[in-house]
């Protein structure tokens, strides 16, 4: 049961390099403050695995490359009321969609045949299927507030936040730029 003097957040990494998240943790001593005004429900970063009915603030990294990616977009969207793509690969692709510039097929016999000594073969049980072309999340869910950043700095994303907390829809163009 969630505090209701809080504001909810639920984090997820799709495919990305969880520099991201790691430069959410670099706001460091913030994170205390922080802590006394949001309750973070479900994050690779907390135990809490089961997504809320209801969150108030969704913060998707990664671009969307394969079908668990593709899924894992949508329940946020239906659970998040307010949903930041956060980082480079959310916000456009970035280095996973390095990928798009080749056909699907080759980038599986480069991978895991082309590259292998020992059983060269394509994974299909347990491995979520990629999708043809990684696409950035406001491809594929409606996002409300985008986060530029390779990744986003530690001051930029407590703005985000901070602004959130004030009940202000942050504008990060001012401290934020692609790649920073
Ligand atoms: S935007 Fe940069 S830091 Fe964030 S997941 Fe992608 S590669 Fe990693």
């Amino acid at each position: 049961m969630s505090d209701p003097k809080k504001i909810t957040v639920a984090t997820t990494w799709l495919d990305g390099c969880s520099g991201c998240h790691m430069s959410f943790l670099d706001i460091d001593e913030r994170l205390i403050e922080l802590a006394q005004r949001v309750e973070v429900v479900y994050s690779p970063l907390v135990d809490g695995k089961h997504l809320p009915e209801t969150v108030d603030v969704g913060i998707v990294e990664g671009s969307v490359s394969n079908e668990e990616d593709l899924a894992k977009a949508h329940e946020f969207r239906r659970h998040c009321k307010f949903l930041i793509s956060l980082g480079d690969c959310a916000v456009n692709g970035n280095i996973p969609a390095m990928r798009n510039l080749f056909p699907l097929d080759s980038v599986y016999d480069r991978a895991y045949k082309e590259n292998v000594q020992l059983k060269p073969q394509r994974p299909n049980d347990g491995v979520p299927a990629l999708l043809a072309v990684v696409k950035p999340l406001h491809a594929v869910v409606p996002v409300d507030l985008y986060v530029p950043g390779c990744p986003p700095t530690a001051d930029t994303i407590w703005f985000v936040l901070s602004e959130l907390l004030e009940g202000r829809i942050p504008n990060p163009n001012n401290v934020t730029r692609f790649g920073a």
